[in-house]
């Protein structure tokens, strides 16, 4: 079912998105299925998750962190991580800085916005994503690609219309200002039940984990 899954929507996607795996809880097995349909990235919530799983597929695919990124788990995660997705502190990407500098490597990253501006949510709010960007920027390790954002879940994937609006609106207004070290390229939103919704909002990257692995039993 996987297999033809990943088919059927990449299939469906236009030809400028980009169709990422949302594979928490996913066995190695049922995501290498999905790495054989055409899936060219994997998104992981937890390091280690991506590291059993890494172990196996390895490079047949992209993996990026989607999850938050704690600090102690940094260093594993630059080593497996194609793109981290979920940079939302000057502290996180300072770790991230250092760790990439000692393995020679520059982490392409999105800036996580808290688009639905929820306390307790991950993501800078809005209206802190421009001084955050510009800070960020000028680490040497660190490259902004672009943003990513979750929105508040509604049933009615109609209503989270406005959270990836304010999301594009964001990156239409950093990539006009050319910020150096700045590339708006990727703009990630829109999971199974919302993605059409985000698509016809600007996003380039949408990440499926239901519609592509079925229903998590945990
Ligand atoms: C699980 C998850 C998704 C995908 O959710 P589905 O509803 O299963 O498609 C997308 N983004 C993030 C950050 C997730 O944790």
């Amino acid at each position: 079912m996987i297999y033809q899954n990943v088919k059927r929507v990449l299939h469906e996607l236009p030809g400028d998105v980009e169709l990422e795996g949302a594979a928490k809880t996913r066995s190695p097995e049922e995501i290498l299925e999905a790495v054989e349909a055409g899936l060219n990235i994997i998104g992981e919530n937890y390091v280690g998750e991506a590291e059993e799983c890494f172990a196996v597929i390895g490079k047949k695919a992209k993996w990026h962190m989607i999850g938050h990124l704690q600090s102690r788990k940094v260093k594993k995660a630059v080593k497996i991580f194609d793109m981290i997705e979920t940079v939302d502190s000057v502290k996180l990407a300072s770790a991230i800085d250092r760790a990439c500098s000692e393995i020679g490597k520059v982490m392409p990253v999105l800036i996580e916005i808290n688009s639905a501006e929820e306390e307790q949510k991950a993501g800078v709010m809005p209206s802190d994503t421009v001084s955050l960007i510009k800070e960020i920027s000028v680490l040497k390790n660190i490259n902004i690609l672009g943003l990513m954002t979750m929105g508040r879940y509604e049933d009615d994937p109609e209503n989270m219309r406005p959270y990836f609006r304010k999301t594009k609106k964001i990156f239409d207004d950093i990539r006009a200002m050319n910020i150096p070290g700045v590339t708006m390229k990727y703009l990630s939103m829109g999971m199974s039940d919302s993605y059409k919704v985000a698509i016809e909002e600007g996003a380039n990257i949408v990440r499926i984990g239901t519609m592509l692995f079925g229903e998590r039993t945990i």
